[in-house]
């Protein structure tokens, strides 16, 4: 049965090649571009009522209709001033690397199936795992996200330390900075919130040790056993770095597993400058690390790394009777036994692109790029009346309030930086967020996107300046 006619692989063929152009425009002319557009009303009550069609309809209008109903109010990760959440750097090498593997479709669960997509997976884990000194016998897997990268190294950890009836009285750190993708993992694989002790970070934002030892301490006199802690190297709020070599040495002396959350601040092992805030990192166990953060990729695509890959094999290894003619002969391990996914798509081989085409030492100057941009924003506001730093440049996030009038009550303070960013969100000019800081509601400022000017941050803080004197004027007219 013929599922696409002869007429319409030569309109795929036409319409593709017209995408593709307009895609390259897109991109050249992005900053010039709001970063969102908003659906309107109108486009969302047609695609509401639009109905799964019984029959087909022409190719031409179902092209023209994804254009511009569906793609057409994207919001704009990847602009160079979205400056919320942890912005996407996608580039063109890796939109390019991803249209080419979905085009072939390799099915990259085992080698048999994709077997050069396998090599190319393998070595960029082992150059990975090489760039966080990990040992010969490291290794890893590629995956959809940093939240998924972190529930197959806790599943690994689980598995490494823990007996199954001790699984009941384990106990397990984080601290209040960590990423909620590891209480969601440690829900998963099931254990109780009670099981996990949040240990604070003050004003630094790092975990702190001392009351991270008591709690270790405490937690063995209750016949506990603390079997993991999991380190933020770049936590999302502030881009904080836990003390990593100290908390192996604690993980070391109580022989608890040590994962890292790189899904962020990994990348900065590919910066001379950044590398050495990462210190010590060879010395844990695991660690989360999206490509699709700062290494210039489109989602999905990250990077589950362990110290001793056997770990996985012992989580995930499963040999069903229908995969027998599948596995390899030569007894290594598939990726379908290293986490959670049977088929999935070569992730890998985009990353490879791009790396190919731009070279490994250019995206170590993406992320020097990315922490001067946010130490610029630092510096400007710094020499901003009225304006504080929240929690100065690390990693490239920076975080800052207005705060003009020491008279005004906490909760309107947090009502105007909430403003302010109610505000530059809507004009479309700039995308910033705000989070909440030792109670605080503050704005927060991610600049990691290559693309970044120096003039788009001088803009953006010059119009949130703006924007702030004139969200307090009532208040200081009425005053
Ligand atoms: C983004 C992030 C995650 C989650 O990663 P996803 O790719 O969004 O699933 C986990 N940890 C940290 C520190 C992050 O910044």
């Amino acid at each position: 049965m013929q599922t696409i006619t002869e007429e319409q692989s030569k309109q795929i063929s036409d319409l593709m090649k017209d995408f593709i152009e307009q895609t390259i425009n897109l991109y050249d002319t992005l900053p010039m571009r709001p970063v969102g557009c908003p659906a309107d009303q109108k486009t969302l009550a047609y695609l509401e009522k639009l109905p799964i069609p019984n029959q087909e309809r022409p190719l031409s209008e179902v092209f023209r209709e994804m254009l511009q109903d569906i793609y057409a109010s994207t919001l704009f990760a990847q602009h160079p001033r979205s400056f919320s959440c942890i912005p996407s750097t996608a580039s063109l090498l890796s939109w390019m690397g991803d249209v080419m593997t979905s085009a072939y479709n390799p099915h990259a669960g085992c080698q048999v199936n994709a077997p050069v997509a396998a090599l190319i997976e393998k070595k960029l884990i082992r150059w990975m795992c090489g760039l966080a000194g990990y040992p010969e016998e490291s290794g890893g897997l590629f995956v959809s996200g940093g939240s998924i990268a972190n529930l197959t190294a806790l599943t690994a950890a689980r598995d490494a330390k823990l007996a199954s009836e001790e699984c009941k009285d384990a106990t397990i750190y984080i601290s209040n900075q960590t990423h909620s993708s590891i209480a969601k993992a440690l829900h998963i694989i099931g254990f109780c919130k009670d099981q996990i002790h949040t240990i604070p970070t003050g004003r630094s934002f790092r975990m702190d040790l001392s009351a991270l030892q008591a709690a270790i301490t405490d937690d063995i006199k209750r016949g506990k056993k603390p079997f993991a802690v999991i380190a933020s190297a770049g936590t999302t709020n502030t881009g904080s770095i836990d003390p990593i070599a100290d908390i192996a040495a604690l993980c070391h002396k109580h022989n608890m597993w040590l994962h890292v959350d790189g899904a962020f601040g990994a990348s900065a092992l590919l910066s001379k400058q950044q590398r050495k805030k990462l210190a010590r990192i060879e010395l844990s166990d695991s660690i989360s690390w999206d490509a699709h953060k700062w290494m210039l990729q489109t989602y999905s695509c990250s990077v589950v790394l362990i110290r001793n890959q056997e770990n996985l094999v012992c989580s995930f290894a499963a040999h069903p009777e229908y995969l027998k003619d599948a596995e390899n002969t030569e007894g290594c391990a598939e990726f379908w036994d290293l986490g959670p996914e049977l088929t999935r798509p070569a992730r890998s081989l985009k990353l490879w692109l791009t790396l190919q085409a731009m070279g490994s030492e250019k995206m170590g100057h993406v992320i020097d790029h990315g922490c001067a941009m946010a130490k610029l924003a630092e510096d400007i506001i710094r020499k901003s009346p009225g304006w504080e730093i929240s929690s100065p440049a690390q990693l490239g996030i920076v975080n800052f309030r207005y705060a003009p009038d020491q008279a005004m009550p906490e909760n309107a303070l947090n009502q105007l930086n909430q403003d302010i960013s109610k505000k530059i969100n809507e004009s479309g000019f700039a995308q910033v967020f705000t989070t909440q800081l030792l109670g605080k509601t503050v704005l927060r400022m991610c600049t990691i996107n290559p693309e970044t000017t120096k003039q788009d941050i001088h803009d953006t803080v010059a119009r949130l300046v703006r924007i702030g004197h004139a969200c307090t004027m009532p208040f200081t007219l009425s005053a």
